[in-house]
């Protein structure tokens, strides 16, 4: 089947023609779309891109940083100021993924991928959309739940604060083939402490359930505390509560229930 590409030099209008369209699908940096044409998808019959330079714009001089949607991982991995996302950027794909994956097509990608956006939701990220309903910010737990609906939107950025120190920001990806390979499981934690206790904890997991998801329990069992060991016991017992995992290739959903809370222990105690 024929399939048309239509190039857009602003974001509004790339987003009007895929919210008019259910069979026009955006292009980030194609690593998914482009295999999915490859392989025949008979569901996409237009290809929208935008050349809007606003689209791959990174701020992130100050303590809230935004990401252009079409932002990629290599970008990410060159800017100094972006360390505390090196981490969850380089566990993404090879060198040629990286170089042509986006932040804004993580956000869509089906497990065993989407591996930045669990970094994201540990972040409390804001997702900036734009459709035929105009314009709006949506957080990213929202987005995430709501995700198959905002198919027709295009996303045009997302921020986060910046962790108040390296300490504060955690991530590991467990993966069969390493450095690179689908996730077997996927985490991330944000530990914000205050007072000398932790003060909005969040732990967000990724090829635990049908989208990334926050490991609520866990949140809870370590909210107002210290990093100590029972606590983070607590916590990692804990984990598994909430989620609903998949079997797939890389591991069974057994597996990656027995699994999730000794990483998460590893994770929050700092060990390799
Ligand atoms: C060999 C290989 C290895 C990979 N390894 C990993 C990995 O380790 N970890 C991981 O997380 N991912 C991995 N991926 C998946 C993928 O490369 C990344 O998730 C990447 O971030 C997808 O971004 P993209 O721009 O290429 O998406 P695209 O292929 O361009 O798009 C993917 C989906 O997102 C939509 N989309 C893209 N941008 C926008 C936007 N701005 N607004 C609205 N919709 C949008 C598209 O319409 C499409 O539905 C891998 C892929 C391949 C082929």
């Amino acid at each position: 089947m024929a399939v048309t590409v239509k190039t857009f030099a602003s974001a509004g209008e790339a987003a009007g023609a895929i919210s008019s369209d259910r069979s026009a699908r955006y292009l980030g940096g194609g690593t998914l779309v482009m295999r999915a044409l490859n392989e025949g998808d008979v569901s996409i019959s237009t290809v929208v891109r935008a050349s809007d330079q606003t689209l791959t714009r990174i701020d992130a001089s100050g303590p809230r940083i935004t990401l252009g949607a079409g932002v990629t991982f290599a970008r990410i991995l060159g800017e100094r100021d972006l360390a505390f996302l090196h981490a969850p950027a380089r566990s993404i794909g090879g060198p040629a993924v990286r170089n042509m994956g986006t932040v804004g097509g993580n956000l869509f990608a089906p497990n065993p991928y989407g591996d930045f956006t669990v970094a994201l939701l540990a972040l409390d990220a804001t997702v900036a959309v734009q459709g035929g309903f105009g314009a709006r910010d949506i957080a990213i737990e929202e987005f995430l739940q709501s995700r198959e609906r905002q198919s027709g939107a295009l996303v045009l950025s997302v921020s986060c604060t910046r962790p108040a120190s390296a300490e504060a920001f955690r991530y590991r990806k467990i993966a069969r083939i390493k450095p690179k390979g689908g996730s077997v499981i996927t985490l991330a934690a944000h530990l914000p402490v205050s007072g000398g206790r932790i003060a909005g904890a969040r732990i967000a997991l990724g090829s635990m359930a049908p989208t990334q998801i926050r490991a609520k329990a866990a949140e809870r069992a370590l909210e107002g505390r210290t990093l100590d060991a029972a606590n983070i016991n607590a916590a990692a017992s804990a984990a598994v509560e909430g989620t609903s995992p998949a079997d797939n290739a890389l591991g069974s959903a057994w597996y990656r229930r027995e699994i999730v809370g000794v990483h998460l222990r590893r994770l929050l105690s700092g060990q390799e």
